[in-house]
């Protein structure tokens, strides 16, 4: 089969080439990948990463149709559309008891210590699949971009009316946050430099303090969303209101912060780290992701793999960018 491989970090080093078709298990799948997302992780993956096996297949968010099931198989069969939870988990440990997939002890992430779906075909655990019927452009969201926006809206206990603050929302990430937390009855103001319309209120960073004001009578908001990291944990504060929640799951602009812990307590904020998602929370978006936009600003054949990795770079981007195989 066709993949982009790599053999030691860099993106100079991804190669277009033929490589071995997995061989499944009795309790694994065989996907024909149909849709990979390509993200600021596969970015780091092939960039710096420690990765498993090398050479090495990147990719953490696609989607495809089984091919081919192992015998122990039961929850799909030959010919299903697929989305894969792209952490893989052993069912028994304390997380996994606990419904907390993405912490488990045992878990590898797909695309990072296992292969991924830069390819033609991928094997996976036949738990890590569930039977979807959204769009193609959706699909490979589910993975990372909608599941961890997801995730850090339940767990900040979102409710009807809040008003919440998407920054980057023009992102892998923050699209998904700026549309599921409208889903959710949020009021929300999205946050981006290049106007992509993902809800209601798009401003820019200059405008958004204002803008929150003017929302909600000088209350400020209850929850940020910040999938930048350090360069906005500031402003993220300021837009605040007292007992209001920063949820944090991504840290591209930078990983250090200064937090003045009086003012913090003083003003009842919670500080909410988050990573990926449940499985529980997977399955829901197989059905809330209906009403989701795709906002795909290219797509790329799987040859030209690296000039879509480039492209998330690009000043004209606007919005997300899959590999069609
Ligand atoms: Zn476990």
């Amino acid at each position: 089969m066709k993949a982009l491989v790599f053999d030691k970090n860099g993106i100079e080093n991804l190669k277009y080439s033929d490589v071995d078709m997995p061989m499944i298990k009795d309790d694994e799948v065989l996907v024909k990948i149909v849709k990979s997302g390509v993200t600021q992780l596969d970015y780091m993956t092939i960039s710096s990463m420690k990765v498993n096996p090398i050479p090495h297949i990147a990719g953490s968010e696609f989607s495809g149709i089984v091919e081919e099931v192992g015998n122990n198989v039961n929850n799909v069969k030959e010919g299903d559309k697929v989305a894969v939870y792209t952490r893989t988990f052993d069912g028994n440990c304390n997380y996994c008891k606990r419904g907390l997939e993405m912490l488990c002890k045992a878990g590898r992430r797909i695309g990072i210590d296992e292969n991924g779906g830069y390819a033609e075909y991928v094997k996976v655990p036949a738990r890590n699949v569930i039977k979807a019927n959204l769009d193609w452009e959706i699909m490979p969201a589910l993975s990372i971009s909608a599941l961890a926006s997801y995730h850090a809206l339940k767990y900040s206990r979102i409710k009807k009316g809040d008003v919440v603050v998407v920054f980057g929302s023009s992102g892998n990430a923050g699209l998904f946050a700026s549309q599921l937390a409208e889903i959710m009855g949020g009021i929300v103001v999205s946050v981006t430099n290049n106007e992509l319309k993902v809800s209601s209120n798009v401003v820019t960073y200059t405008e958004v303090e204002e803008a929150v004001k003017n929302i909600t009578d000088g209350e400020m908001a209850d929850i940020v969303v910040n999938p930048l990291g350090s360069k906005y944990w500031d402003l993220g504060l300021r837009l605040l209101k007292q007992g209001g929640k920063m949820v944090f799951f991504g840290t591209l602009s930078g990983n250090k912060v200064t937090i003045d812990l009086t003012q913090a307590y003083l003003r009842h904020i919670s500080f909410i780290g988050t990573v990926r998602g449940t499985f529980e929370e997977f399955r829901e978006l197989t059905e809330i992701c209906n009403k989701c936009k795709s906002f795909v600003w290219k797509e790329f054949p799987l040859s030209n793999g690296k000039e879509a990795l480039l492209s998330l770079f690009s000043k004209e981007r606007k919005g997300r960018i899959l590999i069609s195989i």
